[in-house]
């Protein structure tokens, strides 16, 4: 097993397994890789692990995970994640994985995957569980923004020192722009939020603290729209906005975060050189390899005759997907199938024996 750390972000951490997407799918590939030996690195665009569950349905029941009569999307995560501790998964959140390129050959292959925060990675498979692909933020529609995005306007917060000292006026009204305005609002030169009504999505609580800075003078709220932005060469100086009333005015602001929420992409994946359909990636049902030897897809990514988008679909694919990777990376081992229950090694490793 091989599982090197970067001593900073420009070294090659050399793994045997890069997973593509901490959805509920990638995580359980850690665990089945795991009882193989196999460490795995996970590469998630989100900030959190969890894909749709956690992104999109965190509080909803879902009544078809076997064992678990009811669990939400978020409880899944949560048990997942306790599930998978004994592998010590190396996380690598706020990340797209942007390239993967084959440096090995057929009967051995090896992969350099590259981050577009420039992590970058030597391993010898790759399991691709992106879903629907990455999530993407939507964009307002202001014409010009994108002569800004290169220092003013951001759709996520990778790094929060980047905006000390900033005067950002933050759009939306959902728990993405409220968690970032209560979070940035100590270190920011001044936040102004801004929203189209007086009524919010986001968890109340947050709405709350974000009215007490507001009664107390320490950020700005405004009613409206952003319609156009002031700048040069780039750099944002304000953003011209129109009110509930019709009347325009503007924001003053380096730097502006829009929070429009998220749309699934397939992004990169496209050009990786893999066989596609119907931007699904099409895999045979023994083994979940790719067109491409080394790369596998399990979950919602994936398609082959009778596939259902279902969780359990996905734990199945990644257990079948896990004994192939075993023979690339322990090519003179042999694998024999043991039960969790009745194998004393398999239990050490889960730290119950
Ligand atoms: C409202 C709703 C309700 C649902 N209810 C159920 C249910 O009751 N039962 C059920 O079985 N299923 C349900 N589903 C479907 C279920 O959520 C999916 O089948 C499951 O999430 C698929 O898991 P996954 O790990 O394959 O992908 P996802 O959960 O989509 O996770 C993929 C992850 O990959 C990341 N990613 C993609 N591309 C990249 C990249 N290039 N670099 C880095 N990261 C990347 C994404 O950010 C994402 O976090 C529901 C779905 C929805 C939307």
């Amino acid at each position: 097993m091989s599982d090197a750390r970067p001593a900073d972000d420009n070294e090659v951490i050399t793994t045997d397994v890069v997973i593509v997407g901490a959805g509920p799918c990638g995580l359980f590939a850690v665990f089945e890789l795991g009882l193989l030996d196999i460490r795995a690195h996970l590469v998630d665009i989100l900030p959190k692990v969890g894909g749709q569950c956690a992104e999109l349905y965190p509080e909803k029941p879902i009544y078809d995970i076997p064992g678990f009569p009811i669990v939400t999307g978020q409880g899944l995560v949560d048990n997942l994640i306790e599930q998978i501790k004994p592998f010590s998964p190396t996380f690598h959140l706020g990340q797209m994985i942007e390239a993967v390129e084959a440096i090995g050959s057929a009967e051995a292959p090896r992969f350099r995957v590259v981050t577009d925060a420039g992590t970058v990675f030597d391993t010898k498979a790759v399991v691709i569980a992106a879903g629907g692909g990455s999530f993407q933020p939507k964009k307002p529609p202001i014409p010009g923004i994108e002569e800004y995005e290169h220092g003013s306007v951001f759709y996520a917060v990778r790094r929060m020192e980047q905006f000390r000292g900033r005067e950002i006026l933050i759009i939306g009204g959902g728990d993405s722009a409220l968690d970032w305005t209560l979070n940035l609002q100590p270190i920011a030169r001044r936040v102004t939020l801004m929203h189209r009504r007086d009524d919010f999505r986001a968890a109340p609580h947050s709405v709350e603290q974000m009215r007490a800075l507001v009664a107390s003078g320490q950020m700005d709220m405004r009613l409206g729209q952003v319609t156009g932005l002031r700048g040069e060469n780039g750099k944002l100086q304000a953003a011209i906005c129109r009110g509930s009333d019709n009347e325009v005015f503007e924001v003053a602001c380096d730097t502006m975060l829009p929070f429009f929420g998220l749309t699934m992409k397939l992004g990169p994946i496209a050009d990786w050189g893999l066989n596609l359909n119907e931007n699904l990636i099409p895999v045979d049902t023994e083994k979940f390899e790719t067109s491409t030897p080394g790369i596998f897809a399990i979950g919602d990514i994936n398609s082959y005759p009778g596939k259902l988008k279902l969780i359990l679909s996905g734990f199945h694919e990644a257990a079948l997907c896990a004994q192939k990777v075993h023979r690339y990376v322990y090519p003179d081992r042999r694998l024999t199938f043991q039960y969790t229950t009745s194998s004393t090694s398999l239990q050490k490793k889960l730290g119950v024996a």
